[in-house]
């Protein structure tokens, strides 16, 4: 299948794609194609101009701001994957990689057009609000940072412009003691049926803060905070296991597909909280 035709514009420099965006209100940034193409194969979009940033030199960096990580925009899948800096600094980002796509796609994928995609079963999302990343996007008009959690709008909808070209994703230095990803999908490396990502703190032997997110199970990853709230103020036992389980399981509407239906979608919620929770908390020790 090929794509409809489009206009193909080639960016020099970051200045030059957004500068590309703002004269073209129907063109998209390519950049490894990995889902682009395949939704224009489909006819599922039909971008009238591609801005192809492959060859905007020095975008595909991964390295250390301030205790945290500033990763640009063209860093490919798995070079985020084998980074030492992002496994010492964010090492919840490297257990997802664990379960993201498969080596081919993630040569040529980023991270970065991973995320502008927002595809509601993706891993990264779900990461990139419980460490509480940001999201620096540009366009002509200057730069704004959207913290991670107003960022995921809806199914592939996100809080960034038409004009607007995500050009760095910020990791914060290890906030919470502890961490854990889980997730069930069909096979190794397909989209997930349903996503936890966990990261916690605890003061002599009490939650301190937790934050339990969810993807796959609705139209966007988002925290499930009545699961947070269960496990705050106390020690993580099987009391309060119990009681976050069902509470994440209470906070999601999920769907049902030809993967799964809903009630087992909820299932998982509550089994990958219980087991996210506790992983996390052992972590912290
Ligand atoms: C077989 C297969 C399995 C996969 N499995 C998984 C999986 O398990 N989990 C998962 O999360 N993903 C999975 N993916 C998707 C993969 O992670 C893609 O790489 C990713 O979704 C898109 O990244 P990209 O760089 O290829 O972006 P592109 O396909 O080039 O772009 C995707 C979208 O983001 C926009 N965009 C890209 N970069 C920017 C930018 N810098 N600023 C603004 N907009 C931008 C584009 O305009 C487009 O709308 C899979 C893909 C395939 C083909």
């Amino acid at each position: 299948m090929k794509p409809p035709r489009f206009r193909y514009l080639r960016a020099g420099s970051v200045d030059g794609a957004v500068q590309a965006l703002a004269d073209n209100p129907d063109a998209r940034i390519l950049a490894g194609g990995q889902s682009l193409i395949a939704m224009m194969n489909l006819r599922l979009v039909r971008p009238a101009c591609l801005i192809d940033i492959n060859r905007v030199p020095d975008l595909g960096y991964i390295r250390e701001e301030g205790d945290g990580v500033a990763i640009g925009a063209l860093a490919r899948h798995n070079e985020v994957k084998h980074s030492e800096l992002v496994r010492a600094r964010c090492p919840l980002l490297t257990e997802a990689y664990e379960s993201i796509a498969h080596h081919t796609v993630r040569n040529r994928g980023t991270l970065g057009g991973n995320l502008c995609h927002a595809d509601p079963s993706s891993e990264t999302p779900a990461v990139m609000i419980a460490v509480g990343a940001t999201l620096v996007l540009q366009s002509v008009g200057g730069t704004r940072a959207v913290g991670a959690e107003d960022f995921f709008l809806g199914t592939y909808e996100t809080a960034a412009r038409q004009d607007e070209m995500l050009v760095e994703i910020r990791l914060p230095g290890r906030g919470a003691d502890g961490w854990a990803f889980a997730e069930i999908s069909n096979r190794h490396g397909d989209f997930a049926i349903a996503v936890i990502a966990t990261t916690l703190s605890l003061e002599n032997g009490r939650c301190a803060a937790a934050r339990v997110v969810a993807s796959g199970v609705g139209e966007h990853a988002a925290r499930l905070v009545p699961a947070e709230q269960a496990l705050v103020g106390g020690p993580v036992d099987e009391t309060r296991l119990d009681a976050a389980a069902a509470a994440a399981a209470g906070a999601v509407d999920p769907h049902s597909d030809s993967h799964a239906d809903a009630a087992y979608r909820r299932d998982a919620v509550a089994a990958l909280t219980r087991r996210t929770v506790r992983r996390a908390a052992e972590r912290c020790g």
